[in-house]
């Protein structure tokens, strides 16, 4: 089939070359989260990539309601690794979701009233919840060097994880229909997000600013300055990518790179895999000209100035370095080094999503994938896991051995 609309035209490209085989099914992790239900499967997301296209050629729009099966989708890629004809399953879902958010922005027979308040949301305060001044708190008795053309770029993902964790509890307690209502009243007037009294979950929040001042304390015992935009800075845009709002995203990370070139900003360090795959693989997309340099924290950190451990680790690697844009290894490199590091089955390219992508939208699924992730994780028997992702933390932190790698360094720090 071939289309004059280029997503569609995309989708085809991927999805006609599938020859159905089903491998793809074997390492989803959201097929056995739902009990081998195929529309929540790789191949089945294929099928349903084949089938919109025939309803759109046919028909002119689409009637079977498609966005449960696209929206969670985890974006892992694991499906792409296993793939005898390169079809990349998470990409069709990505498109799909960018068409079903152009025909539905803003319909109210859309099901997914939580993505539309997150987009409206992000699109009047440059962060998801509306609480940009509060992701900066965890800093407030910190010196950075103003001015500095050098940024600590925190994108707010460490400090949202303590308001995902309390949204998903209240989803449940909620239900599906109260809470896609709530979500709808919110898109269409985002400002009440102010008033709508967001919890957050205490413990929760104490570690990610721990884990944030934790990646200072390691880049200034590697010599390294910076500034921090404290209460400015932006959320980077990761859900309207996410979510397929792709026109919104194009504009938003104009947005952003406009608001760090006034600030006189030319190189960012970053502290998370999803600002880090956004910043590298997507914003030179979409934003002309973008020439800011995108710096892993854990890339810059000098090795001399950490001890060696005897303890025992296994990583969880985060999706996003290990089959993401732009592949880094940073974290499997430093724990091998510094500890007895022995990876679970599931590792490197074939690492295994921790479910998080899935939280806000879809929290039983993510659920059962965190659970099956960390009981790969748990038979390692080590005496650390370690995650390098606070989405990952946040799905994973099932146990008391479960630790994010800022933390873990930290004590392994030389003191002198
Ligand atoms: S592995 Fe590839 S070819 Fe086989 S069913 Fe999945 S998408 Fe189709
Ligand atoms: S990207 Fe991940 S969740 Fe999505 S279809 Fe592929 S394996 Fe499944």
């Amino acid at each position: 089939m071939t289309f004059e609309d280029p997503i569609l035209q995309l989708i085809s490209d991927e999805a006609g070359k599938c020859i159905n085989c089903g491998f793809c099914e074997s390492v989803c992790p959201t097929f056995p989260a739902v009990g081998f239900n195929s529309i929540y499967g790789a191949r089945g997301r294929v099928d349903l990539g084949n089938y919109l296209l025939r309803e759109i050629s046919e028909k002119g729009k689409i009637e079977l309601r498609f966005s449960d099966s696209f929206y969670s989708c985890l974006s892992c890629n694991a499906c792409l690794q296993v793939c005898p004809a390169g079809v990349n399953a998470g990409r069709v879902s990505e498109l799909s979701r960018t068409v079903i958010a152009n025909l539905d922005y803003f319909n109210e027979q859309n099901e997914q009233q939580i993505a539309k308040m997150i987009v409206s949301v992000t699109m009047k305060y440059m962060n998801p919840l509306g609480v940009r001044e509060k992701c900066s708190k965890w800093a407030q008795d910190l010196h950075f060097e103003d001015g500095s053309r050098t940024l600590f770029y925190t994108g707010n993902m460490f400090q949202l994880m303590p308001y995902s964790t309390s949204l998903g509890r209240m989803k449940k307690l909620l239900g599906k229909k109260l809470s896609q209502r709530f979500a709808g009243f919110i898109s269409k007037h985002p400002s009440l997000i102010k008033v709508a009294g967001l919890s957050l979950d205490k413990k929760m929040k104490s570690y990610m600013e721990t884990e944030l001042r934790n990646i200072v304390t390691l880049l200034e015992s590697s010599g390294i300055s910076f500034s921090y935009l404290g209460k400015d800075e932006p959320y980077p845009g990761t859900f309207l990518y996410d979510l397929g709002y792709e026109k919104e995203f194009s504009e938003y990370a104009n947005r952003v790179y406009s608001l760090l070139k006034a600030k006189g900003i030319e190189r960012l360090i970053v502290a998370d895999p999803h600002t880090y795959d956004l910043l590298t693989s997507k914003y030179p997309k979409y934003v002309r000209g973008f020439d800011l340099e995108v710096l892993y924290y854990l890339d810059i950190l000098d090795t001399k100035k950490f001890k060696k451990s005897d303890a025992s680790t296994t990583l969880h690697e985060p999706c996003l370095l290990t089959r993401g844009g732009k592949i880094n290894n940073s974290p499997s490199r430093l724990l091998s080094n510094l500890t007895n590091l022995e990876l679970p089955k599931m590792s490197g390219e074939n690492t295994s999503c921790c479910g998080g992508p899935d939280e806000l939208l879809y929290g039983e699924i993510a659920e059962k994938v965190s659970q099956n992730r960390f009981l790969q994780l748990k038979s390692v028997n080590a005496q650390k896991i370690v995650t390098a992702c606070p989405i990952c933390f946040a799905n994973l932190n099932k146990s008391e051995e479960v630790i994010e790698l800022p933390n873990l360094l930290t004590s392994l720090l030389n003191e002198n």
